[in-house]
């Protein structure tokens, strides 16, 4: 058995809860620079050239990219033969969330009930995902996850008989519809196959695929695929903010999983321009 130390978790946890919220990623600046250069409209090309000095800005200044500082999402993946020194894994990354959002002054959004509503005022609970693997590794992925994006979200228990056609569909249309209430240019996080709850988890894992390929069960290469919805999407005209151009979509990542034969389950996970990932090891 290996010991990773409960006060490292908490540390490295507030640590990069707050870089996460206040400084754009190497990744998301290339994104940006990507887009201002292929952008031909001079507006959206202009708009692309603000938000990169936005996130610059925030970094220089250590203050939030946004002011949704979002839901803080935890995928962990979790060795069999790791133990804490001390306490429980749970309440190890609830401290680091907590703290985080205390001194790194970002806002708390989460609400208790969804219908009392009122707010937890530590940014409290976290929404956390644990998968063991066979190892004696802990990686922890943190997600700041903003409600316009995901409010744009959908999930849809197809027939197997769509296929690839129903799944582009699908995929078209809910990016029609968010139009520019998801911040765009957006990402996409594809999940298709596993079932109802499964797929939206899938959905979820495919926006940080990058991070998490070492960690994935299946083949997931699907970059052909990736690329051919992207340039449909970046047909519609949405641009960046809504206001059209060819950059609404930075990135589309897919995750698939085996299904039921009866079934043909689809999530889309949208995520805002402000990409806000990291991983984190012990
Ligand atoms: S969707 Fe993203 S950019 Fe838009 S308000 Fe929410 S966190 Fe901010």
């Amino acid at each position: 058995m290996r010991t990773v130390f409960y006060d490292e978790i908490v540390k490295k946890i507030k640590n990069e809860v707050i870089n996460i919220n206040c400084k754009p990623s190497q990744h998301l600046l290339d994104l940006y620079e990507k887009g201002i250069h292929n952008e031909t409209d001079g507006r959206s090309k202009n708009i692309l050239c603000i938000l990169k000095e936005n996130s610059l800005i925030a970094s220089e200044k250590m203050i939030p990219i946004c002011q949704d500082t979002g839901t803080l999402v935890a995928l962990v993946y979790l060795g069999k033969d790791i133990k804490l020194d001390k306490g429980f894994l749970l309440d190890a990354i609830c401290q680091g969330v907590s703290e985080g959002y205390k001194d790194g002054y970002l806002r708390k959004s989460i609400v208790n009930n969804p219908i009392e509503r009122i707010n937890t005022n530590n940014n409290l609970p976290p929404v956390v995902h644990t998968f063991i693997t066979n190892d004696d590794q802990l990686t922890i992925i943190i997600m700041a996850k903003g409600a316009g994006s995901e409010n744009m979200s959908s999930l849809k228990m197809m027939a197997p008989s769509s296929g690839i056609d129903g799944i582009r569909e699908f995929v078209i249309d809910t990016v029609r519809k968010a139009g520019p209430n998801p911040c765009p240019p957006i990402s996409l996080g594809i999940g298709i196959g596993s079932n109802f709850e499964g797929v939206a988890l899938l959905a979820k894992q495919a926006l940080v695929k990058d991070l998490i390929s070492d960690k994935l069960s299946y083949h997931n290469d699907y970059e052909i695929l990736e690329n051919e919805i992207l340039d449909e999407l970046n047909n519609l005209n949405i641009g960046p903010q809504g206001f059209g151009g060819k950059t609404g979509v930075f990135e589309v990542k897919i995750l698939m999983e085996p299904c039921h034969i009866a079934s043909l389950p689809v999530a889309v996970n949208i995520n805002c321009h402000v990409l806000r990932h990291a991983r984190i090891e012990f």
